[in-house]
């Protein structure tokens, strides 16, 4: 009974402490997805896997109740990512909204200074998502078909070359234009 009442003495104090809690099986399955895929390969992606990694270690990811088409958000001001608590068993969506926000992180610290979000940014952040769901598959795919359906017609439009994905986030995201 001494090892157990340690071994709980010691559980104790790493949740009272600096350490943070395990995430949500279904955020680590999330991490998981993203760290194991072909998209984590590549330079951007590893790139943007460690910041979700550091956002992780500093208590900087959580779900909340979002407006309805709102996947998730990722605030400059205090760096906490958020996904749509609609979403929360559901690893391959929290992994495509990760990777999106990931990429407004990424992307932030390559400039010289912080600057407003705008519509070059949410190409970059739209594409990187797009480059990650190319390989989303079995448990890591979305299971929500709103949200698969969307990135389906995404990347129909990336893939038709052109203008046209560009001109759909120009639509999307109103206020970066
Ligand atoms: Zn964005």
């Amino acid at each position: 009974m001494g090892s157990r009442s340690g071994r709980e003495g010691a559980d104790q104090a790493v949740y009272n402490g600096t350490a943070s809690p395990p995430p949500p099986a279904p955020l680590q399955a999330a991490i998981d997805c993203i760290a194991n895929s072909d998209f984590a390969k590549t330079d951007d992606g590893k790139a943007i896997l460690q910041k979700i990694r550091d956002a992780l270690a500093n208590n900087k990811i959580e779900s909340q109740d979002l407006k309805p088409g709102l996947f998730g958000t990722y605030n400059d001001g205090t760096g906490v990512i958020t996904y749509s608590s609609f979403y929360n068993n559901d690893p391959g969506v929290i992994a495509s909204e990760l990777v999106h926000e990931g990429a407004h992180i990424l992307y932030n610290s390559r400039l010289p200074k912080p600057a407003l979000d705008n519509l070059d940014e949410e190409v970059y952040t739209n594409l990187q998502q797009l480059a990650f769901y190319d390989g989303q598959t079995g448990d890591c795919k979305p299971k929500s078909i709103l949200v698969s359906g969307e990135l389906d017609r995404r990347k129909a439009l990336r893939d038709a070359g052109g203008s046209q994905f560009r001109d759909d986030v120009k639509v999307r995201y109103p206020a970066y234009n």
